[in-house]
């Protein structure tokens, strides 16, 4: 079996694993986000000290990162890390110190986009050839599958940025992004929660009116996408969505604003094989950058 390096690169930690796929994980470690000298010293010590010790050679690595990024191989920052807010880590090179340190193909993609290619390998979303990607988290973030690639385009999609309808006598918050204040992530990510209930979202009991209006933002997102790119599904992960109240909640809000007008059985009689959990729950990132990997090379 070849085997292929995974990193899912988080602003908290870095999970790397070597595997050939999602039953075969031959090793794992977490590092920790320090800074980006430090961090990607111990992601390379750990390719390193696995292929001493086995012999075994990877035959590729596959890097989901957080973002944004440079995706333009053209670009002399392919491969970067652009303008993150994260202190030490805004023009960062990711894919150049392990590629020289390791000497392997180094595919390198949004976190979104890896794990929706793993989702799309091994998940929810096998044998289809279009479809989305979510994290609802600490930020929220849009991985797009089209024709079986990731979308890039001009830079890479930032789906959670985009503005939704805010009825401010329903709720008052103001939204917290720094960019746009009321987007889909500073309405609706874990913190936004947490920031507008006054307690973590891991807090509030399944009957708090906090799920409805977060199943509204959710399924105002979903009218967008799903009317803007015709996915074959939709995957919805991230710490928020185990809260699995929300899944009827949005499906049902999802359904309503798009109101009989897309003619599809998927949408108009069987919407729970269009918005789905994970299908590798929150392993989707890592096995997504193992996914990434292989296709590097095939
Ligand atoms: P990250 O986005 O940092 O990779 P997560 O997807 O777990 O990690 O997102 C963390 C956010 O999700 C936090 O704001 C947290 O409050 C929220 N969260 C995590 N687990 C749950 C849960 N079971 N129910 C509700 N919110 C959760
Ligand atoms: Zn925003």
């Amino acid at each position: 079996m070849d085997l292929f390096g995974g990193i899912e690169a988080g602003g908290t930690k870095f999970v790397c694993v070597i595997a050939s796929g999602p039953d075969d994980v031959r090793a794992e470690k977490r590092i920790a986000t320090t800074t980006p000298k430090e961090t990607l010293d111990n992601v390379i010590a750990f390719f390193k000290e696995y292929t001493q010790s086995t012999h075994e050679a990877i035959q590729a690595l596959g890097v989901a990162c957080f973002g944004p990024l440079d995706l333009n191989p053209k670009s002399p920052t392919y491969g970067y890390i652009t303008t993150t807010p994260k202190p030490g880590w805004a023009n960062v090179d990711v894919v150049g110190p392990l590629k020289a340190a390791l000497g392997l193909p180094v595919a390198f993609d949004t976190d979104v986009n890896g794990a929706a290619i793993g989702e799309g390998a091994w998940g929810a979303a096998q044998g289809m050839d279009d479809f989305l990607y979510f994290t609802i988290g600490t930020g929220i973030g849009g991985g797009a599958v089209y024709n079986g690639s990731t979308i890039r385009g001009l830079v890479h999609p930032e789906m959670g940025h985009v503005l939704l309808p805010h009825d401010r006598q329903r709720d008052p918050y103001p939204g917290f992004c720094p960019f746009h204040k009321d987007c889909f992530e500073g309405l609706a990510s874990g913190p936004s929660m947490q920031d507008r209930w006054g307690k973590p979202a891991t807090e509030l009991p399944p009957d708090h009116p906090a799920w409805a209006l977060e199943a509204e933002y959710i399924a105002a997102a979903m009218q967008i996408f799903v009317s803007g790119l015709s996915p074959t599904r939709v995957i919805l992960g991230g710490g928020v969505m185990q809260q699995e109240q929300l899944f009827p909640l949005v499906r049902r809000r999802t359904q309503e604003m798009l109101n009989g007008y897309i003619q599809s059985p998927v949408i108009l009689e069987r919407i729970d094989d269009l918005i789905v959990p994970p299908g590798l729950g929150n392993r989707a990132g890592v096995l997504g950058a193992v996914a990434l990997a292989q296709r590097a090379v095939k």
